[in-house]
């Protein structure tokens, strides 16, 4: 079950004081989406994984630590046009929260939090989960590209990739990704994964689909 613990914090931009909800313990049942979006119940904890001040709109996984490059963000276009924008308030967050973790320079982050964005937009059946997958994807391609060959995260980041670019119809791109990690990869287990989203990609299929049970004959 999903554990959660109301609080207090004061945000370190404006002082303002924000009712927040933490999570201290949550679990799942059943495989996870092809883009490692957890089943339930971990799937309903995204309003429990980023926050935004109702004093300032300054958006974060905590608020009561600000960097000094996040002024700069904040007070930008784009920041402020997704303030304003109709998008559902949890979609503004993720889509703030990753510009300011661009701007610290954590790449990985910042596709994290662009593809729970896309993740608010599914639940909420809206199309502009497509160009959040776009953001998700280039953000992780960069960070693979920069540095992140040495994280030990790497294959689940390159199979996040491939699901997040299937799902914003970038098709080719998509395969692209699939033949390189059958190529290069010594995980069976990743093969038959990139070998499944080729079969998805061939039929233009860009749905939500669950990792599937690929063991047998393993
Ligand atoms: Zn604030």
């Amino acid at each position: 079950m999903t554990m959660l613990i109301p609080k207090t914090v004061t945000c370190s931009h404006c002082n303002a004081s924000n009712e927040v909800i933490e999570m201290a313990s949550t679990s799942s049942f059943g495989p996870p989406d092809l883009d490692l979006r957890p089943a339930e119940m971990a799937r309903s904890t995204l309003h429990t994984q980023v926050y935004r001040c109702t004093g300032c709109g300054f958006a974060s996984n905590n608020l009561e630590t600000e960097e000094d490059s996040d002024s700069v963000v904040m007070q930008s276009v784009e920041y402020q046009h997704y303030l304003s924008s109709g998008l559902p308030g949890l979609a503004i967050s993720f889509a703030c929260c990753a510009m300011i973790e661009e701007k610290r320079g954590d790449l990985e982050s910042t596709g994290t939090q662009w593809l729970k964005a896309a993740w608010v937009c599914d639940d909420e059946g809206i199309e502009e989960g497509r160009d959040f997958r776009v953001r998700a994807a280039d953000a992780l391609c960069r960070y693979l590209s920069n540095n992140g060959s040495k994280s030990e995260n790497v294959e689940n980041i390159r199979m996040v990739i491939i699901d997040v670019l299937r799902r914003a119809r970038q098709f080719k791109e998509a395969a692209d990704w699939c033949h390189d990690l059958i190529a290069k990869s010594s995980e069976m287990f990743l093969k038959k994964l990139a070998e499944y989203e080729l079969t998805l990609i061939e039929a233009s299929d860009d749905a939500c689909h669950h990792v599937p049970d690929l063991t047998e004959g393993e």
